[in-house]
């Protein structure tokens, strides 16, 4: 799994990282980072949390084949 980040609608709330701080890493200005970043097997389903957790749905996860 892959996480893909619309850092055009990211707004820097944090939620994302808040819900999620094993799998979601911040910029220095709150921003989510975390575009392009793969996901361990055992983080998937907290990854998923912190995606739910964004309230502009800016986090988009990617299922990789294999
Ligand atoms: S919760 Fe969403 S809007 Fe907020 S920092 Fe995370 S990705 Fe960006």
């Amino acid at each position: 799994m892959k996480i893909a980040v619309d850092r055009s609608v990211c707004a820097g709330h944090a939620l994302c990282a808040l819900r999620a701080p094993r799998v979601y890493v911040l910029d220095e200005d709150g921003y989510c980072a975390s575009d392009g970043q793969a996901v361990p097997p055992e983080l998937e389903e907290e990854a998923a949390q912190g995606a739910a957790n964004c309230p502009e749905r800016a986090i988009t996860l990617i299922e990789e084949p294999g």
